[in-house]
């Protein structure tokens, strides 16, 4: 199979498939350097709110990278007319394996044979999922942080990726204020996903035996690492049933990993107790949150 990289990139679109939390956020970046993004969300109030989001935020985000400036975005629930021309493609729709392999089997028929088909994935590897996709080596992941704050982003071959494809995007994306780095073998949790795992197993593991409490670890990482924050109360703001949920995926991979972590996890959520968005979790929570 023959893959042509897509040229004359600063005139092209790039698509965004959904607009939740991460979605409007892609979006935010592809629209610093002046260009075009579409936006196409089968919920047109998602599509508005995700609208709204990057008016808000572009000219300040364009304003912090060299010669950018803030581009259009357009919100579409037609997904031909979002994909038409494009040369990237990034996938954000919610994290079921069977959406995702409908999606890029869609993706894969619709979009311009030369266009880089990315997903944003947490925890599926895109090798998982183009089952339904004619043309593997356009397909890779690029998993992103929490743009326009945290801009690393992963890379990630689904397996048979176009190496050119991984050279491109290094050279591009940092253009638009994304930084990224290669998995150069598959990785559940890519690259800095799986360090971040570690830390928050270890501070749970460390309250879990009752060596210390979250606070205290808290205050510990913030003096030691100059981070505003530390690991108990950035897992409140994720919400410890999404914690749970991301550590039971690892254990599933590697029965070796201690269960106190988990347990403890587990307590919270069982009494409610996800976090920011329940208003309790290791700490309780006001609207400074
Ligand atoms: P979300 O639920 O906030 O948003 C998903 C959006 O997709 C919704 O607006 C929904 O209407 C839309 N959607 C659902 N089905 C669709 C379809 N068939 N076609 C078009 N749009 C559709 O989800 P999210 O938190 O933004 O996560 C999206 C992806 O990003 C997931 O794969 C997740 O693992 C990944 N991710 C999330 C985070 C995070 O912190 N939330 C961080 C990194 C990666």
């Amino acid at each position: 199979m023959s893959f042509t990289l897509p040229t004359d990139i600063e005139n092209r679109p790039v698509a965004v498939i959904g607009a939740g939390t991460l979605g409007r956020r892609i979006a935010l970046m592809f629209a610093d350097r002046g260009g075009l993004v579409r936006i196409h969300d089968r919920s047109a109030e998602a599509g508005e709110a995700a609208r709204g989001y990057v008016e808000e935020n572009l000219p300040r985000v364009a304003a912090g990278i060299e010669g950018g400036r803030p581009g259009r975005v357009t919100v579409t629930d037609d997904l031909a007319e979002a994909l038409t021309d494009v040369w990237l493609v990034v996938e954000a729709v919610p994290e079921r394996l069977d959406l995702k392999k409908e999606i890029f089997g869609e993706l894969d028929r619709t979009a311009p044979a030369d266009a880089v088909l990315a997903s944003n994935s947490s925890s599926y590897a895109s090798g998982e999922f183009i089952d339904r996709v004619e043309h593997p080596e356009r397909v890779l992941n690029i998993h992103f942080y929490m743009p326009p704050v945290q801009n690393a982003v992963d890379l990630m071959s689904d397996g048979r990726t176009d190496p050119r494809i991984m050279e491109l995007l290094k050279k591009e994306l940092p253009r638009y204020g994304v930084f990224p780095f290669e998995a150069h073998r598959k990785s559940t949790g890519f690259i800095f996903n799986r360090i971040w795992a570690a830390i928050k197993r270890e501070a749970l593991e460390v309250v879990a035996e009752g060596v210390s409490t979250p606070q205290d670890v808290d205050e510990m990482w913030k003096i030691n690492t100059g981070s505003p924050a530390g690991p108990f109360h950035m897992m409140d703001r994720v919400g410890l049933d999404v914690v749970l949920d991301i550590e039971e995926h690892y254990a599933a991979e590697n029965p070796h990993l201690p269960t106190g972590p988990r347990d403890l996890l587990r307590t919270y959520v069982d009494a409610g107790h996800l976090g920011v968005k329940t208003g309790r979790g290791f700490y309780a929570h006001g609207d400074e949150d």
